[in-house]
């Protein structure tokens, strides 16, 4: 007998995939996320100087992103370690997507923040660490931005969901849900990429669902190898620390990929991405499926 998933995630209805079929996609500027595009969210794990800055963002939208990521305002482990800039780092996001065209993602640690940070990004990214922070998720909602929702590292599939059902509950149904690695027992990466995570939420949710290989592993030589397995779960995208000298980096700086390396990850990545627009057929949208999920 095939698992009753839908009776199992039952506490979050609104974030399932209903008898229709139809899925959310979440629109970002003049593109969806969730659709037949396969969408590359690329940048450095804090914004640190604007010349980096926009060397990154020039680089990784003539490698095919279309959105910028980068902290403005980042949750450390150690309270010792860079913070970020702040606003500043908000005025750099801004004035990159101004020089490129690239959407933004970045984090937004605090209710008291997402005014300020919806101001300058296209998308509010809520960490892992915040996953289960429900004021800062009612707030965020109520900003009426897409939401990027990473998942927690210890949070259970169904935990995660309702989360997700919090922020619908909340009047925005624009989420994307993120797998970025849980703790496990295994400690040789940062986190144990859960894969299967993916290939089940495209089953039992209407939401797109992402891959942070960056973050699952935790050094850059495994992030292309989890890309592709992320790409070939189901996911709908990518985040992806990205910076042009990882050794100076001021945060995540062994996770992230150089500007050789994003290139030669996203060509690996083509053939997936090209079969993405063709099938499977469970993950496909149809055009009429994308004009009603903006009807919203
Ligand atoms: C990040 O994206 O830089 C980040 C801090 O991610 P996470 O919340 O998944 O740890
Ligand atoms: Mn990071």
């Amino acid at each position: 007998m095939q698992e009753n998933w839908q009776q199992r995630f039952a506490e979050s209805p609104d974030v399932l995939l209903g008898a229709s079929g139809q899925r959310t996609l979440v629109p970002v500027l003049d593109f969806f996320v969730g659709g037949s595009d396969f969408v590359t969210m690329a940048g450095p794990c804090s914004v640190e100087t604007e010349s980096r800055l926009m060397a990154t963002a020039d680089h990784v939208r003539q490698a095919g992103a279309r959105v910028l990521r980068g902290g403005a305002f980042k949750p450390r482990s150690s309270p010792y370690a860079f913070q970020g800039l702040g606003i500043e780092g908000l005025k750099l996001l801004a004035g990159a997507r101004e020089a490129t065209g690239l959407a933004v993602v970045t984090e937004v640690m605090s209710e008291v923040d997402v005014a300020l940070v919806a101001e300058y990004a296209d998308i509010l990214q809520i960490g892992s660490r915040s996953m289960e922070n429900y004021a800062l998720l009612e707030a965020a909602a109520r900003s009426g931005r897409p939401i990027l929702l990473k998942r927690g590292m210890v949070a259970t599939i169904a935990d995660f969901l309702r989360s997700a059902q919090v922020i619908l509950d909340n009047g925005n149904p624009w989420v994307i849900l993120c797998e970025r690695g849980i703790r496990t027992f295994e400690t040789a990466m940062r986190n144990t990429f859960d894969a299967a995570g993916i290939a089940l939420l495209k089953r039992v949710s209407r939401l797109p669902v992402i891959a942070d290989p960056s973050h699952a592993a935790g050094y850059r030589e495994l992030v292309p190898a989890l890309a592709r397995i992320g790409a070939a779960a189901g996911a709908d995208g990518l985040i992806v620390e990205v910076h042009p000298d990882p050794d100076a980096a001021w945060s995540d700086g062994k996770q992230s990929l150089d500007f050789a390396e994003f290139d030669a990850m996203m060509a690996d990545l083509e053939p997936w991405t090209a079969a993405r627009a063709q099938g499977p057929r469970s993950l496909r949208v149809t055009e009429k499926q994308a004009l009603e999920a903006v009807a919203v």
